[in-house]
């Protein structure tokens, strides 16, 4: 198929997902948890990156190189051939829609495996997808567990390349995976503990929201949430009365009620892991500011959590909890932080809060991290490229860059009877 025609077609999936919104958010919330007017907002994004990417598709080529004698050189950008996609369950439909956006958009089909928690909203998505006129065996969706079907594309002879989202742990089993099997070139997204650095400088009210949403967001699962918040010492008490007063007056609930923002977290696996990571955070000796309980008696509510003077080495600084778990710690200087906001394992984004440019430069410049926000957070847009440094992974995904991970360059050369250019 030519790119122009993938486009359309891309196009056309666009219009059917828009128009099918309310269905996919609500089979997102059921699946999910997340608040249903979040799921709207979140399937409208995805479908901008769709159309975005989908814009690209008659427009990828490549170049034409000069090259030391008579000869004429080009690149030819290739389709990889068959994709393996495996999905985790924190933002269901984005992941499924996005990655696909970047695969079919330089000409691969894809096999994609969704969340065990959440397959039914890419099933769904699957018959728009063959009502969008997308040939049949483009797009296969096999739902499964991990383990299973997971490690079955992991190790296939015939699937050429792996994008990944989930954790760590997984993204090094893959790579085994593929090492054993066909050395299929991997895309890894995986966990984070992302630092937001807030200055004295800083308008604090503003500081006090962007921490809030960086970090409760989707109830704190957001491979990018901002999971340490350091604040200079001249504004650190008042932040936290500030942020404690923000996360007690969120509205906790069936994600389905109207003004609820904060729903169920995904599973009980997540929910036990999450408490754990509580009990651990007062055992090791942190401050706990507000919640730390499960909310009511029925469901995988967890209440909005902050704990104050978490020191460096504490489990709850070092590990993604990937729940609604705010750790804040103080800090004196530029340089301290700078070290301390650097020391973990994973570099998936970072975000920094103040009126000095000089010290928003020298931060930027000095964090560890595939995405780095000033003055905000946790914004995003189909041109940026995504990834991680560190063990948050390799390869980026979205933008121009997201679809070179998606195409292969053959160099081309052919004999000149004439010497000249
Ligand atoms: P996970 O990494 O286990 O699962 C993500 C995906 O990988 C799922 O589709 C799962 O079925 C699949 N998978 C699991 N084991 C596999 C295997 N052996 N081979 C192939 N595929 C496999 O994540 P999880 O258990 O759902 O959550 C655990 C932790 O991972 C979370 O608490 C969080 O810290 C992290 N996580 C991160 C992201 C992210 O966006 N970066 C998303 C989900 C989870």
């Amino acid at each position: 198929m030519t790119g122009y025609e993938r486009g359309r077609l891309l196009y056309k999936l666009s219009d059917l997902l828009e128009q099918h919104n309310d269905e996919i958010a609500a089979i997102e919330t059921l699946d999910n948890g997340k608040p249903y007017h979040i799921a709207r907002i979140v399937n409208a994004l995805s479908v901008k990156y769709l159309r975005s990417q989908a814009g690209w598709a008659d427009k990828i080529s490549g170049q034409t190189i000069r090259v030391d004698g008579p000869s004429h050189a080009f690149t030819l950008l290739e389709p990889i051939g068959v994709v393996g996609q495996i999905l985790p369950w924190n933002f269901p439909t984005y992941m499924f829609i996005t990655k696909l956006a970047c695969a079919l958009t330089c000409g691969n089909t894809v096999v994609v495996k969704p969340a065990e928690q959440t397959p039914l909203s890419a099933l769904f998505c699957a018959h728009l997808i063959s009502e969008a006129g997308i040939p049949a065996g483009v797009v296969n969706v096999i739902p499964g567990y991990g383990p299973t079907a997971g490690a079955a594309i992991g190790r296939h002879m015939d699937i050429d390349k792996l994008v990944f989202t989930g954790s760590t742990e997984v993204g090094r089993l893959l790579m085994v995976a593929s090492a054993k099997s066909n050395l299929k070139s991997l895309t890894l997204e995986l966990g984070g503990k992302s630092p937001l650095i807030i200055f004295d400088d800083a308008n604090l009210d503003e500081a006090v929201a962007v921490a809030d949403s960086g970090l409760f967001f989707n109830m704190g699962q957001v491979c990018t949430a901002s999971s340490r918040i350091y604040v200079q010492e001249g504004i650190y008490n008042e932040f936290l009365e500030k942020a404690v007063e923000r996360a007690r007056q969120k509205v906790i609930g069936d994600p389905f009620t109207p003004g609820v923002d904060h729903g169920p977290q995904v599973d009980q696996a997540q929910f036990e892991k999450i408490m754990h990571y509580i009990a651990l955070g007062k055992e090791e000796g942190a401050k706990l500011m507000v919640g730390g309980k499960r909310h009511g008696s029925k469901g995988m509510f967890v209440e909005p959590t902050i704990f104050a003077d978490v020191k460096d080495d504490m489990s709850i600084l070092q590990d993604e909890i990937f729940g609604p778990v705010m750790c804040v710690s103080k800090f004196k200087t530029v340089e301290e932080v700078i070290e301390r906001a650097n020391g973990t394992r994973y570099g998936l984004a970072a975000g920094v809060m103040t009126k000095d440019i000089d010290v928003a430069n020298q931060v930027t410049r000095a964090l560890k991290a595939g995405t780095l926000w000033i003055n905000m957070y946790n914004i995003i847009d189909p041109s940026l490229p995504f990834g991680g440094y560190k063990m948050s992974g390799f390869g980026r995904e979205n933008g121009i860059e997201g679809l070179k991970g998606y195409m292969q360059t053959k160099s081309v050369m052919t004999k000149l009877v004439s010497p000249s250019w």
